[in-house]
C-alpha cells in the first residue's frame, strides 16, 4: 500500500504539472494546493504542502500552520551520526530516542519546530503537557506569549526557529537532570549548526546555562555575548515572566532589542565576508 504522505506529494506534483502544461494557471494551481489537506493517520495533525513545495503541519488542537516536515518521508534505514543528519532525520531520530529516561514518560518527542533559515533562534528548556501532546514547543499560556513578544518586534513564530535543551517531557514538569541535558545536547548543537542563526536567545536557565554558567538570569538578562559570529541573548523563560509582573517588563524590554541585534550580527557577519559590504537583508521565507 502507498504511503499517504507519498501519494499525497504525488497528488500535490500532479496538480503542478497540470500548471506547467498550462492546463491551468498558476493562482488556480495555488488554490488546488492550498485545498489539499492530510491528516496523518497515526496523530490527527493535519498536513499540506504550499505551492513552493514546502511542508506544513497543523498540530491536533492547533490552529497554527508551522514549517515541519512528515516523518513518513525519511529514510530511517539510512540515518547518518548526528553531527551528520539534516533536521528531518534530527525530528525522526529524536522521535525514536531512547538515550535518556525522559523517553520512557514521553507521549511525543518534540524536536523543535520553525523556519530553518532564520536569523533568529529560542531556545527553553523542556516539552511541558501541552507540548508533549502536540509535539511542539511553546504552546498553552507561555507559546501566546511568546508569540505576543514576536509580534510586538514584528515577527511571526513562522519566521523564527525554537527548540527546547532535552525533546521529552520531564515527569511532572520537573527540572531536567545533567545526565538527560548531555544524552540530549548533540541534537541542538546540530540543529544550530544547521540553521546557524545570527542571534539565539536563551529562554530561562537551563539554556542560559550553556552559554553563560554559573550566571545569574536576573543580571544578566538582555546582555547579549557575541559567541564566533553569532549574538547569544539570554532571557527570562516566557512562564517564569507570566508569573512575576517584574520579569515580564524586563523580557519585553529585552525582546525590543532583538530587531537591533540581528541587524548587528548580520553586519559583522558581511564584514566578515566581504570587508565593506552592506549587510544582507532579512531572510523571510514567509
Ligand atoms: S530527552 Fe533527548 S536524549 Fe532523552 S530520550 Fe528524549 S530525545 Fe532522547
Amino acid at each position: 500500500m502507498t504511503n499517504p504522505f507519498v501519494q499525497f506529494q504525488a497528488d500535490v506534483e500532479a496538480v503542478t504539472e497540470r500548471c506547467a502544461r498550462g492546463e491551468i494557471s498558476e493562482a488556480e494551481r495555488d488554490a488546488a494546493v492550498r485545498q489539499m489537506k492530510l491528516v496523518d493517520p497515526q496523530w490527527g495533525d493535519t498536513w499540506m504542502l504550499s505551492p513552493k513545495g514546502q511542508w506544513f503541519r497543523q498540530a491536533t488542537g492547533s490552529k497554527q500552520w508551522m514549517p515541519d516536515y512528515p516523518l513518513d518521508l525519511v529514510d530511517a534505514a539510512s540515518l547518518p551520526p548526528v553531527p551528520q543528519m539534516d533536521l528531518p532525520q534530527i525530528s525522526l531520530a529524536v522521535h525514536h530516542c531512547t538515550r535518556c529516561p525522559l523517553h520512557s514518560g514521553r507521549t511525543r518527542a518534540v524536536p523543535g519546530e520553525g523556519n530553518p533559515r532564520t536569523d533568529m533562534m529560542f531556545i527553553g528548556e523542556g516539552p511541558g503537557f501541552h507540548e508533549d501532546r502536540q509535539a511542539r514547543p511553546f504552546v498553552g499560556a507561555s507559546g501566546k506569549f511568546l508569540e505576543q513578544l514576536l509580534t510586538d518586534i514584528g515577527y511571526r513564530r513562522q519566521e523564527v526557529f525554537i527548540a527546547n535543551v532535552v525533546k521529552c517531557r520531564p515527569p511532572n514538569n520537573r527540572d531536567p537532570q545533567p545526565e538527560e541535558l548531555d544524552a540530549c545536547r548533540d541534537y541542538l548543537e546540530r540543529q544550530i549548526e544547521l540553521i546557524d542563526p545570527k542571534v539565539i536567545v536563551t529562554l530561562g536557565r537551563f539554556s542560559m546555562a550553556r552559554y553563560f554558567p554559573g550566571a545569574s538570569i536576573s543580571k544578566i538578562h538582555g546582555q547579549p555575548k557575541r559567541e564566533g559570529n553569532r549574538l547569544i541573548v539570554p532571557m527570562f523563560h516566557p512562564a517564569a515572566a507570566l508569573r512575576n509582573p517584574a520579569w515580564r517588563t524586563a523580557i519585553i524590554d529585552d525582546f525590543s532589542k532583538l530587531p537591533a541585534l540581528v541587524a548587528e550580527a548580520a553586519a559583522f557577519r558581511a564584514e566578515k565576508d566581504e570587508p565593506g559590504a552592506p549587510a544582507a537583508d532579512q531572510l523571510n521565507l514567509f
